[in-house]
């Protein structure tokens, strides 16, 4: 007799407990199991809250799945797909390539993942509160935010330094706040630079209470505590955007803080997603005995499954206590499958809830009884020893826990490689990306969005816009090259994206990477020689006179992003002007088209294989052409045209009516700029008797600096 193949897919709660359960029912002469985890380790969810509060060391609250489950095939690879119509599962092969594995059950128990881009800015900014290596990053960051604000000598950056923002007040947002607290708060006596006083964390909830899973009573006293340990609660708020400084909240506020978890947003896990199967809101739908509609062999438990409980008729909770049970019971189906007998609904009454709040306080729900206070946090953490997965776990948490009893926690900073990274960034309409004497720290590509370089003549002078910048542009190298403070500001016009390396990667990237290096070197040349450095009379001329002067108006009618490649060509051929202005939605400015994005889109279709290339002049322009381009509003001055234009090397520009309203009014091109100054110039010499090119004392100074 073949042993009967049982393909498990994670490892998390469901999926080990299915396994160590079906281990124990049949031998593997009867059954082969294999396990396929991402990871090669077990997360215990509950202890990721003491990881980052350094209460516990990284490693108690990860157990090898090897080591748990001797008896069973363990496999450290990711699963990308299911063929359910051949019984296989498609893995990596560790090499490079996928692999195909034949089964004759399969169970899906990969759980979700976080899906921070719910909240414009918390993909780049905040941390998710997740997996284990967020646990380890997030400990890791507020030690150094500490060692940080030590250093810092302006207070309003080492508030910034001690602010800590966690959004979402379930269960493991109140747990991550109530130890990032205690972690900081009782931190303090080992730096001079600040006191506990200082230190800000706050917890942001849409609803009135936090904790919605526990009963109003111990909410309520959680909240009490809570606000008595320091931690200031934002109840009936929401989080809208976060950006590097901080948090922005529905009621227009700005939090801010250098730390921000989010504790909100889950995501179905891509290999859910793509599995044809019935599904609601992203999870698989079962029947009573955990098996998947329509798929005798393929079973669904845990996070990613949607089972309806026999015992209340309500769909099962997405926690670990509900996941553990699941897998239990499916191996035991699994087991009367394989007997021919008949299976078990899932039913399960819940035990109860637990919730560690910081301080030495938890709040706890179990068999009908409310603790609070010190008992329920000795509750809470006797529950949760017994539940770790093996004896060598209990012991090292037990430890740890004596010892955080004991000493103070520890400080010791270890991701050096941190400062190597290469991190995104997202900005407001009006935040300041860089500002104009800060230190350089980092190098920034511009991923998505419009921001434009500000300039000042001098300490007390205003700053004055002077170039638009659009995707693909770049800022940073000249400060970080040359070792200097920023000669500009850079604000965001639009929602802006970036990617950022730290000055470390930069300038090993720069100093290794010729190509790379030979186009920074050219950008500063281009960047430096900018229009107000090599005419300084160019400004006040171009800066008095409105934009609307130098406007061309749109030459017939604009295309629209679904127009043809074969009538957008022909357009642009009957054009006069060779240039064309592309509208989206409402007639709103999409993109733009001359002669060189034809070459652009000639050079993207001679890689399309020549047997796809039927039917291509039917193809829509959107398919080609890239969007959001560079343009100025109304409301800009000719000069700001004119810089943007030199510094992109481009002749012409599409005008928008405001940043608000991108209904495209016009163009505005270099050669009418250019026919400006020189009558501008030639009648300043006739007037003055000196040549208006010539750059001004300052002007020449700059350059120097520059240069
Ligand atoms: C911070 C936090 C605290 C929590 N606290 C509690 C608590 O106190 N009590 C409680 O009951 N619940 C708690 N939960 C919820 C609980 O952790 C989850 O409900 C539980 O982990 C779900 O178990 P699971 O087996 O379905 O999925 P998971 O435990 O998420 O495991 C899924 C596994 O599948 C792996 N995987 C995913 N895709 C693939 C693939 N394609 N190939 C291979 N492997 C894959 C993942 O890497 C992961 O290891 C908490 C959750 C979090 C995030």
């Amino acid at each position: 007799m073949t042993a009967t193949r049982v393909v498990v897919v994670g490892g998390g709660f469901a999926a080990v407990q299915f396994a160590k359960t079906l281990r124990g029912k049949l031998s593997p002469a009867e059954c082969e199991i294999l396990l396929f985890n991402a990871e090669n380790h077990m997360v215990f969810h509950p202890l990721l809250a003491d990881v980052a509060g350094a209460s516990i060391n990284v490693d108690a609250a990860a157990t090898p799945l090897r080591q748990m489950l001797p008896k069973v095939g363990c496999r450290t690879d990711r699963v990308q797909r299911i063929d359910l119509a051949a019984s296989e599962i498609v893995f990596d092969d560790g090499r490079g390539g996928l692999s195909r594995l034949h089964y004759d059950h399969v169970v899906i128990a990969c759980g979700a993942e976080s899906n921070l881009s719910i909240i414009p800015g918390m993909t780049e900014h905040a941390f998710a509160f997740k997996v284990m290596r967020d646990a380890i990053d997030l400990r890791q960051h507020i030690v150094s935010q500490m060692e940080q604000a030590e250093a810092a000598n302006d207070p309003q950056r080492r508030r910034w330094h001690l602010s800590f923002i966690i959004v979402g007040a379930g269960f493991s947002g109140v747990e991550v706040a109530g130890e990032i607290n205690e972690l900081v708060r009782s931190s303090t006596r080992f730096y001079h630079n600040f006191r506990k006083e200082d230190v800000v964390v706050s917890l942001v909830h849409p609803k009135d209470h936090i904790l919605p899973e526990v009963a109003p009573t111990l909410a309520e006293f959680a909240r009490k505590k809570m606000e008595k340990a320091g931690i200031t609660l934002i109840l009936n708020t929401r989080a809208v955007a976060a950006t590097h400084e901080g948090v922005e909240l529905n009621d227009g506020r700005m939090l801010i803080g250098g730390t921000i978890v989010c504790t909100i947003g889950t995501a179905t896990a891509p290999l859910v997603q793509y599995l044809d199967v019935p599904k609601e809101r992203g999870r698989i739908l079962t029947q009573p005995d955990m098996r998947v509609q329509g798929h005798a062999n393929v079973w669904a438990l845990g996070d990613c499954a949607l089972i309806i409980n026999a015992h209340d008729n309500k769909p099962s909770l997405t926690t670990g206590q509900f996941a553990e049970r699941q897998g239990r019971q499916a191996a035991l189906n699994l087991v009367r499958v394989l007997k021919g007998q008949p299976t078990r609904p899932f039913s399960f009454k819940a035990l109860g809830e637990l919730c560690s709040i910081g301080g030495y306080q938890a709040v706890a729900e179990m068999f009908g009884m409310r603790i609070s206070g010190f008992l329920a946090w000795f509750l809470w953490r006797s529950v949760y020893l017994f539940k770790l997965p093996t004896w060598s776990r209990r012991f090292k948490v037990a430890l740890d826990w004596t010892w955080d009893l004991l000493f103070p926690r520890d400080l010791s900073f270890l991701n050096s490689d941190r400062a190597k990274k290469f991190t995104h960034a997202y900005y407001r309409p009006g935040d300041f990306i860089q500002r104009q004497g800060d230190p350089a720290r980092v190098f920034s590509v511009m991923e998505e969005g419009q921001a434009e370089v500000l300039v000042s003549d001098g300490p007390n002078e205003p700053e004055k816009v002077v170039a638009v910048l659009g995707k693909g542009d770049f800022f940073g190298n000249a400060a970080l090259m040359e070792n200097r403070p920023h000669q500009t500001s850079i604000r965001a016009r639009t929602v802006v994206r970036l990617h950022q390396a730290s000055s470390a990667l930069f300038s090993e990237m720069a100093g290794s990477f010729a190509p790379l290096r030979e186009l920074l070197a050219n950008a500063v040349i281009r960047n430096s020689d900018e229009l107000w450095r090599r005419l300084p009379l160019a400004k006040p001329l171009l800066d008095r006179e409105p934009l609307v002067s130098f406007l061309d108006p749109l030459a017939g009618s604009p295309l629209r992003k679904d127009t043809t490649l074969g009538d957008a060509t022909k357009c642009l051929g009957e054009s006069s002007a060779g240039q064309l202005i592309v509208v989206g939605e409402n007639n709103r400015l999409w993109g733009k088209l001359d002669r060189k994005d034809l070459y652009q889109m000639v050079a993207r279709i001679a890689v399309i294989p020549p047997d796809k290339r039927e039917g291509l002049t039917q193809r829509k322009l959107s398919d080609f052409l890239q969007p959001n381009p560079l343009c100025v509003t109304l409301q800009d001055s000719p000069f700001v045209a004119a810089g943007t234009m030199l510094q992109h090397g481009i002749a012409w520009l599409p005008v928008v009516r405001s940043l608000d309203d991108a209904e495209p009014v016009g163009c505005i091109r270099e050669e009418k700029i250019v026919d400006f100054m020189l009558n501008k110039v030639a009648s300043a010499k006739d007037d003055a008797g000196t040549s208006a090119l010539a750059p001004t004392e300052q002007g020449l100074k700059r350059r120097a600096e520059s240069g």
